[in-house]
């Protein structure tokens, strides 16, 4: 771990240590003055015949008439709070420069902007010239065609960016949520079916500020009440589940007998996406709603232990894209691909066949792991004292099991058959479309 995700903010623990000094020097300055003023203060309570002189000089008050030191008392307590004004302002600012600064990079990652792939999930779906069959098509072509999704009616009631999904495609993702599930709790995830409304200081705990490095508005803030302002804490829409999920153990002491403590729910998803749309505007490839079944782990303060994990969870991902039938390939991340909170991540992309972008290319799950930055900030600990330690801070580690409208759209695209006009669906959804094997054009 030798440098951070990013360079943006490499200014910033300078800044911190010097506004630190500060801090204690204003410190340093309340504490002698709220000295004096409770010297002054058993003064006053003593009456002016029982003072005693050696006593009053000691403390630097000989001499001093009792309307006196009831004047420097006043004056000294107007001194004592400009002083803590100012150090309140310097720890809110110590407090949002060291929230923004991301974690350290691992070993694992490749430096710079480009990722590496490391492995393929599938063959490679050819389309076979001779055949009308295979004509790739967008999954908004195949929507339409076949009545699963409505973009303009969802302009209507929210915008764009938004959708709703009809008949099958309605069907399909609770299949897929549920299937997924299904898959997380065969491996021993215990389920969890978080808030999607969450406190704006954890949210930024776990690294998602409001705007992200590069100043993009990340996630959705709710707007206060004029009469909350300053008095209640701020709510954002959680982004993703990871954030009420590790949010959830926030000043809580966990037993080294309870790691690894893995966790898997289900939650809607709410991202800003504000500017990051581009070539994505159409369809369900960047929305700013949508359903994930996510995972997250507790586990002990050690590489070893998170990577144990991160290979759990990248070979979750592996067997449901895999028995989904889809193409895809694994891809270490790249320092500048990490985000705020991880330390080392890997993305499965899927083959699209009409994405326009990557080749085609698409991410469709992630997995990170963020060693000790966000159990820190939350306040998370784990008692190591059997250990012969002492309280630690566990390692997190969170990822991807299954986001709806990606793998959908992968469904829909690489499922198309043209002379039928139909889509097939993949086998271990069977149960959960009642027994539907294909979805198909009504009459
Ligand atoms: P993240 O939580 O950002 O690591 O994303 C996890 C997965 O959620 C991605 O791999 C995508 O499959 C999906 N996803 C993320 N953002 C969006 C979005 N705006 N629209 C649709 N799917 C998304």
């Amino acid at each position: 771990c030798l440098e951070r995700n990013y360079k943006t903010q490499s200014t910033y623990p300078a800044r911190i240590n010097a506004l630190l000094e500060q801090w204690h020097i204003h410190q340093r300055e309340a504490r002698g003055l709220r000295e004096r003023n409770n010297r002054l203060k058993l003064q006053l309570a003593i009456p002016t015949t029982l003072r005693d002189e050696d006593s009053d000089e000691a403390l630097g008050l000989k001499d001093m008439t009792k309307e006196q030191l009831i004047d420097e008392a006043r004056a000294l307590k107007e001194k004592i709070s400009s002083i803590e004004e100012k150090e309140s302002a310097v720890q809110s600012e110590i407090d949002s420069l060291a929230a923004a600064i991301p974690n350290l990079t691992s070993k694992e990652t490749p430096r710079g902007n480009e990722p590496k792939v490391v492995g393929y999930i599938n063959e490679h779906p050819e389309p076979d010239p001779s055949s009308s069959d295979r004509v790739w098509r967008s999954h908004v072509h195949i929507g339409s065609e076949l009545n699963l999704l409505d973009f303009a009616g969802a302009a209507t009631t929210s915008g764009w960016g938004w959708y709703f999904l009809l008949n099958e495609a309605a069907q399909l993702e609770q299949a897929l949520v549920q299937y997924a599930l299904s898959v997380a709790r065969k491996h021993g995830w215990g389920m969890a079916s978080p808030p999607s409304m969450v406190y704006s200081h954890i949210a930024a705990a776990c690294g998602f500020q409001p705007r992200d490095q590069n100043g993009e508005q990340q996630i959705y803030n709710i707007q206060q009440n004029p009469n909350d302002v300053g008095r209640k804490p701020e709510l954002s829409l959680a982004g993703t589940a990871e954030i009420p999920l590790a949010g959830m153990k926030a000043n809580t002491t966990l037993e080294e007998s309870d790691l690894p403590l893995k966790r898997v729910g289900v939650s809607r998803c709410f991202r800003a996406e504000a500017g990051a749309r581009g070539v994505d505007t159409k369809g369900l490839y960047r929305v700013h709603e949508f359903t994930k079944v996510e995972m997250f782990a507790w586990t002990m303060n050690s590489t070893e232990a998170s990577t144990a994990v991160f290979d759990e969870i990248l070979s979750i991902q592996t067997e449901i894209l895999q028995s989904l039938g889809l193409h895809c390939r694994i891809l270490e991340m790249s320092s500048t691909d990490l985000g705020a909170s991880a330390t080392r991540k890997r993305d499965i992309e899927a083959f699209f066949p009409a994405r326009p972008k990557d080749d085609g290319w698409g991410e469709v799950t992630s997995v990170s792991t963020c060693s000790d930055y966000q159990s820190r900030r939350l306040a998370t600990k784990v008692d190591v004292r059997n250990l012969g330690g002492k309280i630690a801070f566990p390692y997190t580690v969170n990822g991807t099991a299954l986001a709806v409208p990606r793998v959908l759209a992968a469904i829909l695209e690489n499922g198309w058959n043209e002379r039928n006009l139909e889509v097939k669906i993949p086998e271990v959804l069977w149960p959960w479309m009642d027994g539907m094997k294909v979805i198909k054009q009504k009459e």
